[in-house]
C-alpha cells in the first residue's frame, strides 16, 4: 500500500539507486555540463534518508514529501535542487491529510511534481531536461489509471516512460540550464536530470510491488 512507509521505501530505493549510478551521472553531465549532477543527487538523496528517519511515526505521506523536498532544496544544489525540490513540495499537495495513495492521487502527485518543475524552471518538452522524462511519465501515468490499473502499475508505466524518455534526450539539443551554452554541440549526449528523473521514478515503482 502507498502509505508513508512507502515513500520511506521509495527514498531509501532512490537513494541506493543514485549512490549506484553516481559516476554514471557525473559523466553524463560532464559531456554536456559541469559533471557534478550525480555527486549533487547522491549528497541530496542521502540527507533525505536521515531527514525522514527524524520524521514521527504518524506522519503523513505528505509531510514525508514535504520534508523531502526541503531537504533537497537545501542539500543538492545546482540547477536541479531547487527543481526537485519545488516537484515533491508540488506533489505533497493534492495528498491532503491522507495517509494511502490511490491511483488517482499517484497521477496528481505526479502530475503537481512535473507542472512544478515547469513553473519553476520554464523548460518546454524537447528542451533536454528533466521534464523530458517527467512529461511522459505523467502521460503513461494518465493512460494506466484511465485505463483501470492499480497505484503499483501507474507508478510502473511511469517509469518506463521516464526511461524512454531520458534515451529520448539523446539527439536533442539543449535549450535550458548549463547544456544549452554547448548549443548544437549538446546533442548525442543523454541529458543527466532525465536520467536522474528516471532512476527515481523507478524507484517509486519497485518498491509499490
Ligand atoms: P547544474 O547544472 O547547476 O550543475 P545539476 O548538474 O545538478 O545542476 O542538474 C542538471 C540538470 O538539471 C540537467 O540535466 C537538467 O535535466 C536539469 N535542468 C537544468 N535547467 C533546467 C530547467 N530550466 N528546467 C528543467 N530542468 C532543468
Ligand atoms: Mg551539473
Ligand atoms: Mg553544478
Amino acid at each position: 500500500k502507498l502509505d508513508t512507509g512507502w515513500v520511506d521505501s521509495w527514498m531509501g530505493a532512490s537513494a541506493a539507486a543514485i549512490a549506484e549510478n553516481k559516476a554514471l551521472l557525473n559523466n553524463l553531465d560532464r559531456e554536456i555540463g559541469d559533471g557534478d549532477h550525480g555527486e549533487n543527487m547522491d549528497r541530496g538523496l542521502s540527507a533525505v534518508v536521515t531527514a525522514l528517519a527524524a520524521l514521527p511515526d504518524d506522519a503523513t505521506p505528505s509531510a514525508a514529501l514535504r520534508s523531502i523536498a526541503m531537504t533537497l532544496i537545501s542539500t543538492v544544489g545546482g540547477a536541479s535542487g531547487p527543481l526537485y525540490g519545488t516537484a515533491f513540495l508540488k506533489a505533497a499537495d493534492p495528498l491532503g491529510a491522507a495517509t494511502e495513495l490511490d491511483g488517482a492521487v499517484v497521477v496528481s502527485m505526479l502530475t503537481a511534481a512535473r507542472d512544478g518543475i515547469v513553473s519553476r524552471g520554464k523548460a518546454e518538452l524537447g528542451d533536454k531536461t528533466m521534464i523530458d522524462a517527467w512529461t511522459p511519465a505523467v502521460e503513461a501515468a494518465q493512460a494506466a489509471a484511465a485505463d483501470g490499473a492499480s497505484p503499483a502499475a501507474i507508478l510502473a508505466a511511469a517509469a518506463s516512460a521516464a526511461e524512454a524518455g531520458a534515451v529520448a534526450t539523446e539527439p536533442l539539443v539543449a535549450r535550458k540550464g548549463r547544456a544549452s551554452y554547448l548549443g548544437e554541440r549538446s546533442a548525442g549526449h543523454r541529458d543527466p536530470g532525465a536520467q536522474s528523473t528516471a532512476i527515481i521514478l523507478r524507484a517509486a515503482a519497485v518498491v509499490a510491488d
